[in-house]
């Protein structure tokens, strides 16, 4: 998959993790997702754990298309709440996985919680050949009293990184990734295929 094109097959249905990764990339690897090679196929999440997640992800998407790729899971920390959402952020509220609905319930479970502190932790899952690779990025903040913003998605309208003051969600693309968890795991990935020759899958 470090091809000489240097393209990226990205197993998302997700756009805006899609955007945020081109952004931070900047033009130097295309990334290429399942809506641009065609697959609809929801993948599943099924593992109580980020990198279980992640890995059956990238395993399903290399067996359905033949190309190697790399996948991510994402979950929110929060200190107060021992680490939940956690694997279960995009269905905190429930099944149709509601951004607005889980801020929700967030905001209401720490309702009276002086201990805001939380985290994002991504799992990037890089499949090339039969080996796998793991990388990891954490973004550590705190969590609102109420909602600010209108960018993003998911809980960044309540989400503050460390070493600033707005939300995720008051914030450009480029400023959310001076700070992102995903950032950094697809950092620590760009670094490792660096020292992968191209082309030699
Ligand atoms: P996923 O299972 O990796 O797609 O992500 C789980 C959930 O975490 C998503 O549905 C979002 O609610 C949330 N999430 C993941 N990444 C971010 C982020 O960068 N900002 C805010 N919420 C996020």
């Amino acid at each position: 998959m470090a091809s000489e094109m240097g393209t990226l097959v990205f197993a998302t249905h997700n756009s805006n993790k899609a955007e945020e990764i081109r952004a931070a990339l900047g033009g130097s690897w295309q990334i290429r997702t399942l809506k641009d090679a065609g697959i609809e196929t929801e993948i599943p999440e099924p593992h109580d754990t980020l990198e279980e997640n992640a890995r059956e992800k990238s395993l399903t998407i290399q067996r359905l298309t033949g190309t190697d790729c790399f996948s991510e899971d994402t979950g929110l920390e929060v200190e107060a709440l021992g680490g939940e959402p956690g694997v279960k952020s995009a269905r905190y509220a429930g099944e149709e996985r509601n951004f607005y609905e889980n801020i929700l319930k967030l905001l209401s479970r720490l309702s009276g919680q002086e201990n805001r502190k939380a985290r994002f932790r991504t799992v990037i899952s890089y499949r090339r050949g039969e080996q796998e690779y793991q990388f990891e990025g954490i973004c550590p903040g705190s969590i609102t009293t109420e909602m600010r913003g209108e960018g993003g998605f998911g809980y960044d309208p309540v989400f503050v990184p460390e070493g600033d003051t707005r939300t995720f969600a008051e914030m450009t693309m480029e400023e959310k990734n001076r700070y992102s968890h995903r950032k950094k795991a697809m950092d620590a990935l760009i670094d490792f295929l660096q020292g992968v020759e191209p082309g030699i899958e």
